[in-house]
């Protein structure tokens, strides 16, 4: 049986709070698919109308922006969870009328979060970068006073409802 939104949420928090990665007992085992390979890229620009652009040098904080004036994710990198962590931001967007964390720093955290569990349901495999993830949502966690776990939970039903409709 597959596993639900929820479980693996659970198990990503889970690797976070004991530090130690799945990925590191149990490395993937296939090449890491390319970005033109996802379905989710064709979906996101026929179904959303979004566009996607590849800044190389784009100067940002995290892995993907997403431009709401433009409908456009801007990637700084080519691969499969920044293109996620962009149409998390994209997500986050279309549900601007319900998501009640609206701050940047909130925003990270969820779509970071985002991503590294849409990584693990497509691929159905561990995540290589998680720990990468763990830094991300560390550092945003701390600017709000947090611990991450403690972020991750606040921001748990929301991030269910991002990768939810990501996935309809
Ligand atoms: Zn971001």
């Amino acid at each position: 049986m597959e596993a639900s939104i929820g479980e693996v949420l659970v198990s990503i928090l889970v690797q976070f709070e004991i530090g130690e990665f799945e990925s590191e007992r149990n490395p993937p085992r296939h090449e890491p698919i390319k970005l033109s390979e996802l379905s989710l890229v064709k979906k996101a620009m026929e179904q959303w109308g979004i566009a996607i652009k590849f800044v190389p040098d784009g100067a940002c904080k995290c892995h993907a922006h997403f431009d709401k004036e433009r409908n456009e994710i801007q990637l700084f990198e080519s691969d499969v969870k920044s293109f996620l962590h962009g149409l998390a931001h994209a997500a986050i967007e279309r549900l601007s009328g319900t998501i009640t964390h609206t701050y940047h720093h909130w925003q990270e955290i969820m779509a970071e979060l985002a991503s590294c569990a849409l990584l693990e349901i497509l691929m159905n495999e561990s995540d290589e970068k998680l720990s990468n993830s763990y830094s991300v949502i560390v550092f945003n966690s701390v600017a709000l006073k947090l611990t991450p776990m403690e972020a991750c939970i606040e921001v748990f039903a929301e991030v269910e409802e991002i990768i939810e409709l990501i996935l309809a």
